[in-house]
C-alpha cells in the first residue's frame, strides 16, 4: 500500500502518466488532497471512475490520521491530539494558537509535529526521551499530522500558518523522511506552506545541520544547546557523543552563512543545574559576537526530577546574556497544564 500523501507532485504526475492518463489528472488528485482532505480515493469525484479503480488496484490509498484523544488548554489556545496513523502507530501532535491581540501581528496557528515515536537521544529532562525510541515516522505520517489540523482549522475558517518540528523525536535522526515531508508541505502544488514558516529543532546533530544547509531551503533552525560546556552537556544529553558544543556552534554559524536564516539556540533552564550566573557568563563568552539568538526555556515539569528556576533567577540569566550583547528571549510556554509543551510529549501518558 502506498499513501498518496507520500508522493511529491512530480511523482504524482509520473504515476498518472505511467497509468496512461494525461498529466493534468495529477492536479485533480493533488488539489483535493491538500484542500478538501478526502479520506478515500473514491472521495475525489472529479477523477474518472477508471482512474480511481486503477489507483486502488495498484495499492494506492489515502491514509489519514485518526484522532483518538483530544485535550484543549483552558484558554483554548493549545490543543494536543493523539493520532492513530494508518500503520497503527500513535503519535502526539500539538496546535498552538497565538491571537493577534497577544503577538501584535497576524494571528498564528502553529503545528508542532512529531518525526519519531519516542526518541533515542535520551535527554534526561525530556518525557519523550524517557520513552526510548520506538520508530521513525514515514513522510506521509508527518504530512498527515498537518493535514489533520488543517482540516480542523478549515472548519473554523482558519488555516495553518507555521510548522515547528519540535514534537516527539529528533528530526535529524529521521532526515530523509523529514525532508520529503517538508518538500511536500512547501510545494506550491502540494500543501503550499512558505518555507520561512517552518522551523526545525535539533539537539545538535552536526551532520544533519550540515546536510540541511545544502538543501537550498529557507527553513529556520533551532539548536537545543542547554549547556555551554561539554561535561554538563553530556550529562543532560547522554547521546551528545561526538558533537561537541564548539562543533555545534560552528555548524549553526555555517547554516546561517549558507541560508541567511537566523539560528536560535534553545536553552532549557533547570534550577541548580545550568541556571547559575557563572554558567550564564560562560555561555555569553561562547556566543558573543556570533549574531546568535538565545531562547531561554524555563523547564516544564516532566517525568524527571528537574525544577523550573525562580523568575528572578531566569531574569538574572537573561540579563547577563543581554549585557554581553546577545539577543535573548524567554519563551512563553503554552500548553504546560495539558502536557503539550516542550519536552512533555509521550504517547503512554495522555492528558
Ligand atoms: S529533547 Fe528532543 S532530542 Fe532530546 S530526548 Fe526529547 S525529543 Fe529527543
Amino acid at each position: 500500500m502506498t499513501d498518496l500523501y507520500r508522493l511529491l507532485p512530480e511523482e504524482m504526475e509520473q504515476l498518472v502518466i505511467g497509468m496512461g492518463y494525461p498529466r493534468y489528472r495529477a492536479d485533480q488528485i493533488l488539489l483535493p488532497l491538500y484542500y478538501k482532505f478526502p479520506k478515500d480515493i473514491n472521495d475525489i469525484p472529479q477523477l474518472p471512475k477508471k482512474l480511481r479503480a486503477d489507483l486502488t488496484e495498484a495499492g494506492y490509498t489515502i491514509g489519514s490520521a485518526k484522532e483518538t484523544h483530544r485535550v484543549v488548554s483552558e484558554d483554548g489556545e493549545t490543543t494536543k491530539l493523539l493520532l492513530n496513523l494508518n500503520d497503527n502507530n500513535a503519535v502526539e501532535t500539538v496546535l498552538m494558537q497565538y491571537p493577534s491581540s497577544k503577538i501584535g501581528g497576524h494571528p498564528r496557528s502553529t503545528i508542532c509535529v512529531s518525526t519519531q515515536i519516542g526518541c533515542a537521544m535520551g535527554c534526561v529532562f525530556c518525557a519523550t526521551g524517557q520513552m526510548g525510541f520506538k520508530t521513525n515516522l514515514a513522510a506521509e505520517h508527518i504530512v498527515s499530522q498537518v493535514i489533520h489540523f488543517a482540516e480542523i482549522l478549515e472548519k473554523r475558517g482558519e488555516h495553518v500558518t507555521n510548522l515547528v518540528f519540535m514534537g516527539m523525536g529528533e528530526p535529524m535522526a529521521n532526515y530523509d523522511e523529514m525532508i520529503r515531508a517538508i518538500r511536500i508541505l512547501t510545494h506550491d502544488r502540494g500543501f503550499g506552506l512558505g518555507q520561512r514558516h517552518i522551523t526545525i529543532s535539533t539537539i545538535g546533530i552536526v551532520s544533519g545541520i550540515d546536510k540541511l544547509a545544502e538543501e537550498n531551503l529557507q527553513i529556520g533552525l533551532a539548536i537545543s544547546l542547554h549547556s555551554p560546556n561539554n561535561t554538563l552537556r553530556r550529562e543532560l544529553v547522554p547521546t551528545a557523543g561526538p558533537n561537541s558544543v564548539e562543533d555545534i556552534i560552528a555548524a549553526g554559524r555555517h547554516y546561517f552563512k549558507k541560508t541567511g536564516r537566523r539560528v536560535t539556540f534553545e536553552y532549557a533552564l533547570m534550577e541548580g543545574i545550568n541556571d547559575s550566573p557563572e554558567i550564564a557568563q560562560e555561555l555569553s563568552r561562547l556566543l558573543k559576537g556570533n549574531g546568535s539568538h538565545v531562547n531561554l526555556i524555563p523547564i516544564n515539569p516532566t517525568a524527571g526530577d528537574f525544577r523550573r528556576p525562580s523568575k528572578t533567577r531566569v531574569l538574572k540569566f537573561e540579563q547577563i546574556l543581554s549585557n554581553a550583547g546577545i539577543n535573548c528571549t524567554i519563551r512563553v510556554e503554552k500548553g504546560t497544564e495539558i502536557s503539550a509543551a516542550c519536552g512533555q510529549l509521550r504517547t503512554d501518558i495522555v492528558g
